[in-house]
């Protein structure tokens, strides 16, 4: 089957695939080669053979015959020389990639030896087992072609694999073909091998390569095929015989040991070969451990690149929630996961390749995981702090409807919800592995939370002091404005006593609440003062009010009228010309005047009331309830001297009129 031409300069027919061109050109369809071939996730899975030898040695044919690949072999009608280059196949139903080196002994036709140094070159850094591919009738000529050949191997070995002799352990199969049968494989063998070890000895190698033997390098095998047209049969059975030898696994005589594997995994070997190439082609040194180095740092960015996207797509789909302040359902399981898997599938992939550049590259990944996490993580945090302290703050506010309730008790019930909704959150969210702590947040939270119970006992403390203010209002109104109204002597004590006993209600009412409150010491001497003040400017209010100058002239025209109007047993007088007028008009007016004296201030005749608030039980801390400092001395005083004076002065006028009709009603009864 003819190749076809690829605008690239390559060659490809159907699995099989130029690699190297006749122009020395790499081609750039070998990954998807491999994987066209199904073993680009094979790892160390597989298996490289090579074959080397002069040119119509039926190479190609034995290729194909044992491995079911189809490479071109000459046309015998034609004897058409096949150009250079290196072919790829993979074996039939095996995992083998084999290598048809064509061309390579140059020396047969006289050619420069450039490619055939080349391609073993190429060919050694790959491949586990080099068949040597040779007539019978070549074996013992040790100044032939083939020797040539085998000494160029030897020479690019050494440079290659030279101080490193791990990995680089080649596996040299000597096929001899068209074997007659006279002479035994043994003796064929024996010539081989002391050929070989000539060669060996005549190379000129470096220094501190000196000792060093044929059998550091290579293991030698040997097998003879017979002739494929005067013993076509058993050329056919030998053939299978052969190819058993590198397909069975657990026979003793399985081709490809372990110890010949380059080590290079499968998804890396077109990288690897291309790199290698392009470094023999420049006649660069080859070093293989650089080699290998350069190819995992490119593999295992490539796979980390990979596995980021996918990470990073996953990611992705929780940013928008978690930037909007939700608290995302799971999102710790998710993010973990999402971290394995990519690690996962980096592991798999990048731990066949260089220990140190795996780790190296691993720990970046980590790093780049770990820093698109993060901001979920502790968006997350943020999002749980808020909406724990809203729910806090709603069950607190619920918990305090109607009656009955016990500060305390809600308030500790809703904090251990809220700090353990939150903290089982966190620790969802957590991704081990990390430094990630939620600790902190939690702390803050704790103390917002503390803060919003303060503010609300504050809220609740002054709602119920307010309370008590206007049940106390309610309480001392009637008592109050009785008393001022009889303006009896001890008006004051009655007063006092009153507001006294209001007040100690109040005070006791106010504790009994207080207790569910967890109110320090100090707060609760707070909202006592304040208390006190308020029911103390109640009753002055209410004082006020009754002594406000309409309400106390009326009250003081009242008095008069009661002794001056009517007499002693209630009826109203009508006046006749011998009575006393003067006397009694002086007696009403001069003791409804000595009224004034004593509502202008709050004087009770048992003068321990006046000390009914003691100033250090009022005395209250600036941030109270109530505010400023006030005067208690000062807010004894009801009128001042001069409002007492023009009280008089008003007074004295309205009982003056009193009189003065008195008078008239006298007059108008004698004309009469
Ligand atoms: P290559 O150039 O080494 O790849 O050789 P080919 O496989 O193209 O074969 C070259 C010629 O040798 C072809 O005409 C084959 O038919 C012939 N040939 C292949 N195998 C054998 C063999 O075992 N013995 C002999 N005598 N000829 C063979
Ligand atoms: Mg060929």
């Amino acid at each position: 089957m003819d190749g076809v031409k690829l605008p690239n300069g390559h060659s490809a027919v159907s699995g099989r695939l130029q690699v190297i061109n006749d122009e020395k050109k790499f081609t750039p369809d070998l990954g998807e080669q491999i994987e066209k071939w199904g073993l680009l996730d094979a790892g160390f899975g597989y298996n490289i053979v090579a074959v080397f030898g002069s040119q119509s040695t039926g190479k190609s044919t034995l290729l194909n015959r044992l491995f079911g690949t189809s490479f071109d072999v000459m046309d015998e009608t034609k004897r058409q020389q096949t150009t250079k280059g290196i072919w790829m196949c993979r074996g039939k139903d095996m995992d083998i990639m084999v290598m048809d080196v064509e061309g390579t002994d140059g020396r047969e036709r006289g050619e420069d030896q450039d490619f055939e140094r080349k391609s073993a070159l190429f060919s050694l850094a790959s491949s586990e087992v080099l068949i040597i591919n040779l007539w019978e009738h070549q074996v013992g000529l040790y100044q032939g072609a083939n020797m040539g050949l085998l000494k160029t191997v030897f020479e690019v070995n050494l440079g290659l694999f030279g101080k490193n002799t791990t990995n680089g352990r080649t596996l040299l199969f000597f096929v001899i073909r068209d074997h007659i049968g006279v002479t035994p494989l043994a003796n064929l063998q024996a010539t081989l091998t002391t050929d070989l070890n000539r060669i060996w000895e005549s190379l000129s190698k470096p220094p501190e390569l000196q000792d060093r033997q044929l059998s550091d390098y290579f293991d030698l095998a040997f097998t003879t095929l017979p002739h494929k047209i005067l013993a076509a049969d058993k050329f056919e059975a030998e053939v299978l015989n052969l190819r058993a030898r590198f397909v069975n696994k657990d026979s003793s005589d399985f081709l490809f040991k372990p110890a010949y594997h380059k080590r290079i995994p499968a998804d890396g070997v077109a990288f690897y070969m291309e790199n290698i190439w392009e470094q023999v082609q420049s006649n660069k040194d080859l070093d293989l451990p650089t080699q290998q180095e350069l190819l995992a740092q490119f593999r295992c960015d490539e796979i980390s690149t990979v596995a980021l996207a996918e990470f990073n797509e996953q990611a992705k789909s929780q940013r928008r929630p978690v930037e909007a302040g939700r608290v995302v359902d799971g999102l710790g399981g998710m993010m973990r996961a999402w971290r394995s898997d990519a690690l996962t599938r980096y592991d798999r992939d990048a731990s066949r390749y260089h220990q140190g550049v795996y780790k190296r590259k691993r720990a970046d990944l980590v790093a780049a995981l770990d820093a698109t996490l993060s901001p979920l993580f502790l968006g997350q945090l943020k999002n749980l702090h808020k909406t724990c302290l809203v729910a806090f703050k709603k069950e607190m506010l619920d918990g305090l409807h109607g009656e009955g309730y016990s500060f305390a008790d809600v308030v500790s019930t809703a904090r251990e919800r809220c700090l353990g909704r939150f903290e089982a959150g966190a620790k969802e969210a957590l991704v081990e592995e990390t430094d990630w702590t939620w600790e902190d947040e939690m702390v803050s939270l704790k103390e917002e939370v503390k803060s919003v119970a303060d503010q609300c006992r504050k809220d609740e403390t002054k709602k119920m002091v307010n309370l008590i203010e206007r049940n106390f209002k309610k309480s001392i109104a009637e008592p109050v404005e009785l008393a001022l109204n009889k303006a009896a002597p001890d008006m004051w004590d009655n007063i006092l006593r009153t507001f006294k006993q209001t007040l100690d209600k109040a005070e006791s009412s106010y504790l009994t609440k207080a207790t569910s409150f967890d109110c320090t010491d100090e707060e609760n001497a707070a909202s006592l003062a304040a208390l006190r003040r308020r029911a103390w400017q109640a009753l002055r209010d209410k004082i006020d009010e009754q002594t406000a100058e309409p309400v106390i002239l009326g009250k003081l025209r009242g008095h008069f009228e009661e002794r001056f109007r009517y007499d002693e047993t209630g009826v109203p007088r009508v006046w006749k010309p011998e009575d006393d007028i003067d006397g009694t008009f002086k007696k009403a007016k001069d003791d409804t005047l000595d009224l004034i004296p004593l509502y202008s201030k709050i004087q009770p005749v048992d003068s321990s009331l006046e000390y009914v608030l003691p100033a250090d039980s009022i005395a209250v801390p600036s941030d109270s309830l109530l505010g400023e400092d006030f005067d208690f001395a000062a807010t004894l005083v009801v009128f001042t001297e001069t409002r007492a004076l023009e009280l008089t002065q008003k007074f004295r006028r309205e009982a003056d009129a009193y009189y003065v009709e008195a008078k008239r009603s006298t007059v108008a009864s004698i004309a009469q």
